[in-house]
């Protein structure tokens, strides 16, 4: 059975900045009663409490805090790139334990988003862009999807059991 990676913030845990939580997700449940899911929040494992600042990463790419070509600051300009490398090599070191190839992760987070992340200014603004975590992943040869594309994730989940 292919197991994934699931952001846990997802899974109802109240682990986002702010303490709250998201879902439930019919499909993300099932997965959970079928034992295919590994959940992290990777700020709360990279050391950040809950709850926490929220946080962005100017110019909004991941790839670029990987690379040391950007900080992720909250918004009082607190320096958290540490913790949110620390989190994303976490993931890695799990996708590798788990042997994952499929994550689902939290659209629009400056850790776990997959295509768009707020641009650095704390005013809403959207940018193309993945989060650090999600960066790390893809960069890893892991396909992450966001709980808006959950019919995706099964789809790739079903090709990958197929051998496909
Ligand atoms: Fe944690 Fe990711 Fe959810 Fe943010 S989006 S609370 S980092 S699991």
């Amino acid at each position: 059975m292919e197991k994934l990676l699931v952001s846990r913030c997802l899974l109802g845990h109240k682990v986002r900045y702010d303490g709250g939580a998201h879902g439930p997700y019919d499909l993300l449940q099932h997965w959970q009663d079928e034992g295919r899911i590994v959940a992290l929040c990777p700020e709360v494992a990279g050391g950040l409490p809950t709850p926490r600042p929220p946080a962005e990463i100017p110019g909004g790419q991941g790839s670029n805090v990987l690379d040391g070509n950007q900080p992720v600051l909250t918004d009082l300009g607190e320096d958290v790139t540490a913790a949110f490398v620390a989190g994303a090599e976490i993931a890695l070191r799990l996708v590798r334990q788990h042997g994952l190839r499929v994550a689902v992760l939290k659209a629009r987070s400056p850790s776990c988003g997959n295509s768009h992340n707020y641009d650095g200014s704390f005013s809403g603004n959207l940018v193309e862009g993945e989060g650090v975590t999600a960066a790390l992943l893809r960069r890893n040869g892991v396909q992450v999807f966001n709980e808006q594309q959950l019919s995706e994730a099964a789809a790739e989940l079903a090709r990958l059991e197929q051998g496909n």
